[in-house]
């Protein structure tokens, strides 16, 4: 099949060369010509585990291709994808459109031939009918469908995520535009992934109601580490005691600082608005966004404490900044909320990223430290701060790091190590909930 990608992002980007990969031409286009001139140049804009390799095979199978304009890609398309950015909108916390909308128009002049107009982006509950009106009052006579197909790939594992999901959701109005889609995903026939064909309102809300129940889990936890941290008990044999009950499951009950990302924050908040809009209440994920921010000032305090009360010319190093391991993706991530004010108490911060460094010199403030080594971030600290979970900080030397320092201050907001050791070896340890 014919398929063009609108938005060369994270998911633009990884769907469309997954796209390639089942055996479809495909054609990501994107308005940052500096993204496509890399792209073209055979270099990989973001950091996604295996996607250098998926593309740069896809590209010379003959399948894979970028470009800034459409060029005859959308004229001769199945199926047009629109992957752009759906940022949350300045002032009222709902989902940003107007990429989406300036999507949907400029493909509407290229329409020829049936075309499935599918939305990949995650957008609120009636864009998808408002996508098809904007294509309709630019080009009356195109011979289209719309339909919703979100994404629910996780940056890190996102390859994987594409070709093994747990079940793709498909939105649609008419059985021809299933039949595209049908077709699309065949190839996931093989591991017998499930399908599920809805209404584009029910695909557009599946997508908010699982992100935001993801998002309800994390701070479920982390509102229970606090009442292990007053107690004395044990956050991570709690966590283990619940996430065996099939019913509750194991994944995303690990209480750290807080939920970031670019999702589950814009998608948490355009999801209350949502519900705002149309006269319903969201107290549940209302109570889920408060928590966060205040597990995150939590964090700040946490901090503070391990240092005797005061950061004030305390030199941190800070390990990791991105929102999660294997991505450079610094959007909301915890470090943003965390760091500024420790700063602003006078800490000086020594910061080590595996991946975010480049991104996280654009939005943390100038005066952050980076060190390209993480011996060079820990040596004369006060303290460190591990704040994302890479694999470089499970397996750290830590009687080499201990005697490196200036303090003995360990906080872990990732609950990698184990209390007992690290302060037998002569940390003073502090996690969350433990
Ligand atoms: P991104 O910011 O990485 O990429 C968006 C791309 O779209 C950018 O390269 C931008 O230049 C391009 N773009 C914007 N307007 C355009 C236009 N009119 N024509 C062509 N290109 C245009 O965003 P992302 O992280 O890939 O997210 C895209 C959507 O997918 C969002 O709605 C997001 O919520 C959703 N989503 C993201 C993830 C994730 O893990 N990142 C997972 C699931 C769903």
């Amino acid at each position: 099949m014919q398929v063009v990608m609108i938005g060369a992002g994270y998911v633009g980007l990884v769907s469309g060369a997954c796209f390639a990969e089942f055996g479809h031409h495909v054609t990501c286009l994107d308005t940052a010509q500096e993204r496509i001139d890399a792209l073209l140049r055979g270099e990989i804009p973001i950091y996604e585990p295996g996607l250098d390799d998926l593309v740069a095979r896809n590209v010379s199978a003959g399948r894979l291709s970028f470009a800034t304009q459409s060029n005859g890609a959308i004229e001769n398309a199945d199926l047009v994808f629109i992957a752009v950015g759906t940022p949350t909108r300045r002032g009222d916390g709902h989902a940003d459109l107007k990429y989406v909308y300036a999507a949907a128009e400029d493909i509407a002049g290229h329409l020829r031939g049936y075309t499935v107009v599918v939305d990949k982006s995650t957008v609120p509950v009636g864009t998808a009918r408002e996508v098809r009106r904007v294509i309709k009052k630019a080009n009356p006579e195109a011979d289209f469908d719309v339909a919703s197909n979100p994404e629910f790939l996780r940056e890190g594992s996102a390859i994987s995520d594409f070709m093994r999901p747990d079940r793709v959701v498909i939105g649609v109005q008419t059985g021809r535009a299933e039949d595209k889609l049908r077709e699309l995903y065949r190839p996931l026939n093989l591991i017998e992934a499930p399908i599920v064909v809805t209404d584009l309102e029910s695909a557009e809300i599946t997508k908010y109601a699982a992100n935001a129940f993801l998002a309800t889990k994390i701070s479920f936890i982390n509102e229970i580490s606090q009442l292990c941290e007053k107690t004395g008990a044990d956050v991570h044999a709690v966590a283990r005691g619940m996430g065996l009950d099939g019913r509750i499951g194991k994944k995303f009950l690990h209480a750290g600082p807080g939920y970031g990302g670019s999702c589950f924050p814009k998608d948490t908040q355009a999801m209350i608005r949502m519900a705002q809009e149309h006269g319903t209440s969201s107290r549940i994920v209302e109570a889920v966004v408060e928590v966060n921010a205040s597990q995150k000032a939590r964090m700040v305090a946490k901090i503070k404490e391990a240092l005797g009360g005061s950061v004030a010319d305390k030199t941190i190093a800070v390990l990791g900044l991105t929102f999660k391991p294997e991505t450079d993706d610094m959007r909301d991530a915890p470090a943003l909320a965390i760091l500024p004010p420790l700063m602003d108490r006078g800490a000086i911060v020594r910061a080590h990223d595996p991946q975010g460094m480049e991104e996280a010199k654009g939005e943390l403030p100038p005066d952050v430290i980076y060190a390209d080594r993480i011996e060079d971030a820990i040596a004369g600290a006060d303290a460190i701060v591990l704040l994302t979970e890479w694999n470089e900080y499970r397996g750290l030397d830590l009687a080499g790091a201990l005697a490196s320092m200036r303090g003995n201050v360990f906080v872990d907001l990732r609950n990698v190590y184990d209390p007992e050791p690290m302060r037998a070896l002569g940390f003073e340890y502090s996690c969350v909930g433990r």
